[in-house]
């Protein structure tokens, strides 16, 4: 895996120093993040499509319908971009220009490739337990005809750029003295009460795993 930034498409131009070249970065952020957005252009349409992901080392995966139009055109191995974004906070300065967020961003670069036998089935089981930990052990696994029906695509993490804006408002030093309130407003996601399926038979409790999630 290289580092974030490496190349010249992914080096950060615009505030080059909220920039990381930190691996670490690079891996807490995606593992951090449930949901990933990527794009495909068709035609010459570009789409972005929010999709559920996981990493295993130096490689994300997603999975879709083998029958997405959008998936399967990124399986003829069409260059891509993906990005994941975890919002921390609401940065508000006394000026509206220097209001902003605070962030942990990643975008990597790249094609992917489909996934097939072992590898696709161990990629559904590190998709599953990025998502639902535990659970794979419980559910009930995917049969021949849900595997057919189901596209696993790999992209490496071979071109990536991070990018995280911490901290309080940055006002110029004329505003500093206005009488309006300055700060920051943090931003956190967590999970509420399970409830259960209507149609859940009576006795079936949640199971400890899913109690522990925890955003
Ligand atoms: C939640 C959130 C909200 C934002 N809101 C705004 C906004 O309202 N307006 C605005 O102008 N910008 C916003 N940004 C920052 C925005 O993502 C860009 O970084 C910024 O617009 C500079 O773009 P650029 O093309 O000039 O960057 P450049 O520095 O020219 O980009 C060069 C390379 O740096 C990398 N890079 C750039 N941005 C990011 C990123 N966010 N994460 C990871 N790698 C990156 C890419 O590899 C890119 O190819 C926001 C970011 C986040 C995460």
């Amino acid at each position: 895996m290289s580092s974030p930034g490496h190349t010249d498409r992914t080096r950060g131009k615009r505030l080059p120093e909220l920039a990381s070249h930190d691996l670490a970065d690079l891996q807490a952020i995606l593992d951090a993040a449930l949901v990933a957005h990527i794009c495909v252009i068709d035609g010459d349409q570009p789409f972005v499509l929010p999709v559920a992901f996981a990493r295993n080392g130096d490689t994300l995966y997603i999975h879709g319908s083998s029958k997405s139009r959008l998936f399967t055109q990124l399986a003829t191995g069409a260059s891509t971009c993906l990005t994941v974004t975890l919002l921390d906070g609401l940065v508000v300065a006394r000026s509206v220009f220097e209001s902003s967020m605070n962030y942990r961003s990643v975008m990597v670069l790249g094609t992917c490739r489909v996934v097939e036998g072992q590898e696709k089935a161990a990629a559904l089981q590190v998709i599953s337990d990025h998502l639902l930990p535990g659970r794979w052990d419980e559910a009930r696994h995917p049969n021949e005809q849900e595997d057919k029906a189901t596209l696993v695509l790999a992209l490496d993490l071979n071109e990536s750029s991070v990018k995280i804006s911490a901290g309080p408002p940055d006002d110029v030093p004329a505003d500093v003295d206005l009488p309006v309130w300055a700060g920051v407003v943090p931003l956190t996601e967590h999970f509420g009460e399970p409830i259960d399926a209507p149609d859940l038979p009576v006795g079936i409790a949640v199971p400890d795993y899913i109690r522990q999630w925890k955003r």
